[in-house]
C-alpha cells in the first residue's frame, strides 16, 4: 500500500479549524475517533495489517502530528496546512470538556502521573466528571469494556504508538458516543510531569530535537521511521 493513499485521508485544516470541529462532536453527542498520525504511525501501517485497515478505515479521521508529515502531503500536493498535534488536541478537548461540564476517562500512563492531572483538572473545572485508570496495571481489554459502559463524552488513551489505537480500534463499535484519541505521552506534559519543549523549538518545529536530546534513546525509534517515511514519500511523489 503506497503511503500516499493513508496521507489522502488526513486532515488539511488548521489546528484550531479541527478542535472545533471535534468539541462540536462532543457537544452533538457523535462518536469520533481521532488519529494523530506521525511517521511512526504511519510506517507501522506499511508492515501491519491491522494498522493499514485502521488508517483506511471510515471510522477514523486523521490528523497530521509532525511538520515531516504536514510537508509529505504537501509534496504530493495534497493540501495540508500546519501540524496538529496530539497533546495541543487534547489540552482543547479537556477545556471544552471542563466547561462543558462533560464526562472524561483518562487511561494510561504511571498512576502519580495520572492522578495528579485528574486532581488539577477537577480543581480547574469542578463541574467535570473525571475517571482515570494509570496505563500499567489491569487488562487493557477490560478496562475498556468498562469505559465503554461508562459511555464518557471524551476519552484519552495514553500508551504510546500503536497501542492506543488498536486498543480503541478493538472497542470502537461499543461506543455509540464519544470523542476517542490516542495521545502518547501528553499526560506526561498535561500534568506537569514532564516538561513540554520550550516556546523556540514548538514554534521552529523542531520539538523532535528537544525530545531526542532529552531522552537519547529515542533516536534510534525516530530515525528508523522518519528516514523510511521521507524514503516512501519521495518514491510515492516520483510517481
Ligand atoms: N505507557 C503506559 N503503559 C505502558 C507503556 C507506556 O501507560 O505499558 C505510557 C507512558 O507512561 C507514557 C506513554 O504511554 O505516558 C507513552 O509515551 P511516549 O512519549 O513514548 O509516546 P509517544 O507519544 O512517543 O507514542
Amino acid at each position: 500500500m503506497a503511503i500516499s493513499e493513508y496521507l489522502k485521508r488526513v486532515y488539511g485544516g488548521t489546528a484550531e479549524e479541527y478542535a472545533r470541529r471535534a468539541e462540536e462532536a462532543m457537544e452533538r453527542g457523535e462518536r469520533l475517533f481521532v488519529v494523530t498520525a506521525n511517521p511512526e504511525i504511519l510506517m507501522h501501517g506499511e508492515r501491519d495489517p491491522k494498522i493499514r485497515e485502521l488508517l483506511l478505515s471510515e471510522t477514523a479521521e486523521i490528523v497530521p502530528d509532525g511538520v515531516s508529515v504536514v510537508k509529505a502531503m504537501n509534496m504530493l500536493g495534497l493540501p495540508a496546512k500546519e501540524r496538529i498535534t496530539g497533546v495541543d488536541l487534547a489540552g482543547k478537548l479537556l477545556e471544552a470538556a471542563g466547561k462543558g461540564k462533560k464526562s472524561v476517562f483518562l487511561l494510561g500512563a504511571k498512576e502519580e502521573v495520572v492522578s495528579t492531572l485528574a486532581g488539577k483538572l477537577r480543581r480547574k473545572y469542578p463541574g467535570i466528571s473525571l475517571r482515570f485508570r494509570n496505563g500499567y496495571d489491569g487488562d487493557k481489554d477490560q478496562i475498556f469494556e468498562e469505559i465503554a459502559a461508562l459511555a464518557p463524552d471524551l476519552v484519552l488513551v495514553g500508551l504510546g504508538v500503536p497501542a492506543q489505537e488498536l486498543l480503541i480500534c478493538r472497542h470502537l463499535e461499543k461506543f455509540s458516543k464519544g470523542v476517542l484519541m490516542g495521545v502518547g505521552g501528553s499526560f506526561d506534559v498535561l500534568s506537569g510531569s514532564k516538561r513540554r519543549a520550550p516556546a523556540v523549538f514548538v514554534k521552529t518545529n523542531t520539538e523532535w530535537l528537544y525530545r531526542i536530546a532529552r531522552e537519547p534513546q529515542r533516536l534510534g525509534r525516530f530515525w528508523n521511521n522518519n528516514v523510511k517515511f521521507l524514503g516512501a514519500v519521495k518514491k510515492a511523489a516520483k510517481k
